[in-house]
C-alpha cells in the first residue's frame, strides 16, 4: 500500500484534507462533462485539467483509478445557475442557432460536439476516463431513481414535471451555503411556479411533448433534470458512495448541490466524501462571455498557430483554487518552457544513441527533484512548484553533453514528469490528421534556416551548420541531405 498521503482541498468541509478511498488505493472518481451543445471552451477544460491532474497524481502514488467523466446531451437549460432551471434546452436552442443550421437534427448536433470535445481533450493531453456516459443512454435508470423519490415520500408530481421536495432533504446548502431557508429569502433567485410546493424545489423531470429529446415516462412525454443525469450516472458506474466528485466552481450550485440531495435520498447513505472545484479562468484580465466575444476554444488556438501542450501549460500555471487569467503573453511563455521540455527530450534520445561512455551525473539531481514535484502535486495539485521543478530538471538534463547512463536518468525523469503533469509530450501520439491541424509551420523560415546551415557548410563552420540542423530538429523538422547536394525537409 502507499504510504504517500495525497492531501487536496475539500469543497464541503471547506479544508485542505488527505483524499481517502474506500476501497485500499483505488480511487472512485467522477467528473461532470461538458453540455455539448456548442465546443467546450478553454475555461471548461481548466477544469478537466484539473481532473486531469488528480488522476495522474493519484496513479504516480500507485494507486488505481476509476473516472467517469459524462456527457450532458439533454436537459441543461439556459438559465442555470438559479436552484430550479429555467429557459430552453440548451441543445434545442444551439440546433436553431446559425451554427445549428448545418445538422438535421439535434442528435447530430450533439454528436458532432462530442466528437470535437473528445478531439481537444486528446490535444490538451488529458487522461481518457474509463467511462464517458451520456445522459441519454441511461434515462430509464433516470425515470426509476425519479419514481423512487416519489415513493419514498421526497418527490412530487405537478402539471408541469416531478419536483424534488427540498425540506425533505434537511441538508440541502452544505455544500453551496445555499440552504432553504436562505433560498426563501432571495438569496438565490427561484423559479415562481405556483405548483411547486416550495420554490425552491427543483425539477427532475419536466413534462414536455414538444421537446425534441423527449421520452415516454409514467408522467407522459418529457425529458429529465440535469442534476438527476449526474446522480444516476455516478451511482451506476461507482457505486452508492464515491470517493471524489469534481468540477467547476459554477457546477457547485445549483448542480453538486441537488445532486447531493437526490444521491443520498435515494440511498441514505453519503454520496461523495470529497468535492473538488476549479475556479474560473479569465482571458485577458476579463470574464469569458459570449457578449464580450472572448471566448477561447482549443481548436481555434490552434488554428492561430499555438501549440496544444503549450495551452496546457498554461491553463496548469497557476493552483486551481485561484482564478487564472489567460493571456497571449502567458501562452507565449508557455510555449518557450514547453520547447525547454523538448529540447531536453531531443538531447536524451541522442545521447542515447550516440552519448559517450561514462558515470550518470544526474540521476541523484533528477531524482530529488522528480520527488518535489510530486510532493508539490501531492500539496492540493500545486502546480507553479511542481513545473518549476520540471524545469530545473530540463536544464540539468540540457546542462552538459550526456553520457549514456546521463542519458537513460534523462529519459526516466521526462517520463515520471510526462506521466505526472502530461507537458513533455502527448501519452498518446496524435494522428496524422490532429498533426496537420496542429503544425503550423512557417515554410519561409525553414527554407532561410536551410540556407543558412548552406552557408555555414560553405564557410567550413561545421559547428554552426550541426547546431542549425539539431534545432530544427527540436522542432520537428528533420533534413535529409540529398546526393546532388540539395536539402530536402520533412516534418518529424
Ligand atoms: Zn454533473
Amino acid at each position: 500500500m502507499s504510504e504517500k498521503q495525497f492531501r487536496l482541498y475539500d469543497s464541503l468541509s471547506r479544508k485542505v484534507i488527505p483524499l481517502t478511498t474506500s476501497e485500499p488505493v483505488h480511487l472512485r472518481f467522477y467528473t461532470c462533462g461538458p453540455t455539448v451543445y456548442s465546443y467546450a471552451h478553454i475555461g471548461n477544460f481548466r477544469s478537466f485539467v484539473t481532473a486531469d491532474l488528480v488522476v495522474r497524481t493519484a496513479k504516480a502514488i500507485g494507486w488505481k483509478v476509476t473516472w467517469v467523466s459524462n456527457i450532458t446531451d439533454v436537459g441543461h437549460l439556459t438559465d442555470d445557475d438559479i436552484a430550479d432551471a429555467t429557459g430552453e434546452d440548451k441543445m434545442e436552442k444551439a440546433l436553431r442557432s446559425k451554427e445549428g443550421e448545418q445538422f438535421h437534427n439535434v442528435w447530430e448536433l450533439a454528436e458532432y460536439y462530442e466528437d470535437a470535445y473528445r478531439s481537444d481533450w486528446k490535444l490538451l493531453n488529458l487522461t481518457e476516463p474509463d467511462v464517458r456516459p451520456k445522459a441519454t443512454q441511461h434515462v430509464r435508470e433516470q425515470i426509476l431513481a425519479t419514481e423512487d423519490l416519489i415513493a419514498k415520500g421526497i418527490a412530487y408530481e405537478t402539471p408541469t414535471g416531478v419536483y424534488f421536495s427540498v425540506e425533505k432533504f434537511p441538508e440541502y446548502g452544505k455544500l453551496s451555503g445555499n440552504t432553504q431557508e436562505s433560498l426563501r429569502k432571495g438569496v438565490r433567485d427561484v423559479v415562481l411556479d405556483e405548483n411547486k410546493n416550495d420554490q425552491s424545489d427543483f425539477a427532475i423531470w419536466k413534462k414536455d411533448d414538444k421537446h425534441l429529446m423527449q421520452w415516454f415516462s409514467p408522467y407522459g412525454w418529457g425529458f429529465p433534470g440535469w442534476h438527476i443525469e449526474c446522480s444516476v450516472m455516478a451511482r451506476a458506474y461507482l457505486g452508492d458512495t464515491i470517493d471524489l466528485h469534481s468540477g467547476g466552481e459554477d457546477n457547485k450550485f445549483p448542480h453538486h448541490e441537488c445532486e447531493i440531495a437526490q444521491s443520498e435520498s435515494l440511498t441514505g447513505k453519503p454520496f461523495c466524501n470529497h468535492w473538488t472545484h476549479t475556479a474560473f479562468l479569465q482571458v485577458n484580465g476579463q470574464k469569458m462571455s459570449k457578449s464580450l466575444g472572448n471566448f477561447y476554444y482549443v481548436r481555434g488556438l490552434v488554428e492561430q498557430g499555438a501549440d496544444p501542450l503549450a495551452i496546457r501549460f498554461a491553463l496548469i500555471s497557476g493552483v486551481y483554487r485561484k482564478n487564472l487569467n489567460f493571456t497571449d503573453q502567458g501562452l507565449e511563455d508557455a510555449k518557450t518552457n514547453i520547447d525547454r521540455f523538448r529540447r531536453a527530450d531531443s538531447a536524451v534520445a541522442e545521447a542515447l544513441v550516440a552519448g559517450t561512455t561514462g558515470p550518470d551525473s544526474i540521476g541523484t539531481e533528477l531524482e530529488s527533484l522528480y520527488e518535489q514535484a510530486l510532493e508539490a502535486m501531492l500539496s492540493d495539485l500545486n502546480t507553479p512548484i511542481a513545473i518549476s521543478k520540471a524545469l530545473e530538471g530540463a536544464k540539468v538534463i540540457t546542462r552538459d553533453a550526456l553520457s549514456v547512463e546521463s542519458a537513460k536518468s534523462g529519459e526516466a525523469f521526462l517520463t515520471k514528469i510526462n506521466d505526472l503533469l502530461g507537458i513533455v509530450r502527448h501519452d498518446e501520439p496524435l494522428t496524422p490528421c490532429e498533426e496537420t491541424k496542429v503544425s503550423s509551420v512557417d515554410e519561409a523560415k525553414i527554407l532561410e534556416r536551410i540556407e543558412a546551415r548552406k552557408a555555414a557548410k560553405a564557410a567550413k563552420d561545421w559547428g554552426l551548420a550541426d547546431t542549425i540542423r539539431k534545432e530544427l530538429a527540436t522542432e520537428g523538422i528533420l533534413l535529409t541531405d540529398n546526393s546532388d547536394g540539395s536539402v530536402s525537409w520533412s516534418q518529424g
